[in-house]
């Protein structure tokens, strides 16, 4: 565990400094004058822009992998399938450790979970909150909205340590100095993050 732990602390001082690039070439995009604090082109937290989809359920399309996420699922059972948050093109501009716990079968809230499905979405919340503290964050914020797509969706949002504090909670994603990294870091990330799941 020790060298895990060593392994993937060492990977997220590599990604740092990958995302500090990726961010370079997207600097024009964040940095677009704007009345929103929120980029051109990125919802609350970043993720794929769902209101460019068709009435297919995104969620759906990304458990059976008709929507690809970065570095493929982190666990998949009969009830839960975990992933890094996509961005859906370009790929470029991915929050690290932005995870989606998603139950397998289509419900829209937590009041249409079965017991078992409820235990297994919590039980996946708590093993991979512990996985992104590993990895080095210094808080998980678990939040659950469910206004875009009606398949629920909880999302695991890392506080990564070189947040400024004065950078709230919904921003911790899109300040200009976030973690953020292109499809084959992201991949790279969620391999390491996976690796650390043996607890
Ligand atoms: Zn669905």
């Amino acid at each position: 565990m020790f060298d895990t732990v060593a392994g993937i602390a060492a990977l997220a001082s590599n990604i740092q400094q990958s995302a500090t690039r990726v961010f370079d070439a997207v600097t024009p995009i964040a940095a677009a004058p704007s009345t929103s604090p929120i980029s051109p082109g990125r919802t609350r937290h970043g993720c794929a822009r769902v209101d460019d989809m068709s009435d297919t359920c995104l969620v759906c399309d990304e458990i059976s992998g008709a929507v690809p996420v970065p570095g493929e699922h982190l666990e998949t059972t009969d009830l839960v399938t975990v992933f890094q948050c996509p961005v859906l093109a370009p790929a470029t501009d991915i929050y690290a450790g932005y995870l989606f716990v998603v139950p397998r079968r289509h419900v829209a809230g937590f009041s249409g979970l079965t017991d078992t499905e409820a235990a297994a979405v919590g039980l996946a919340i708590a093993h991979w909150s512990k996985a992104l503290e590993l990895a080095g964050a210094e808080r998980v914020y678990v939040v659950r909205t469910g206004h875009a797509v009606d398949h629920l969706h909880v999302h695991l949002i890392p506080r990564w340590p070189e947040t400024p504090k004065e950078v709230s909670w919904l921003h911790v994603d899109d300040w200009d100095g976030a973690r953020r990294l292109d499809s084959a870091d992201a991949a790279e990330f969620v391999s390491a993050l996976r690796a650390t799941r043996s607890f």
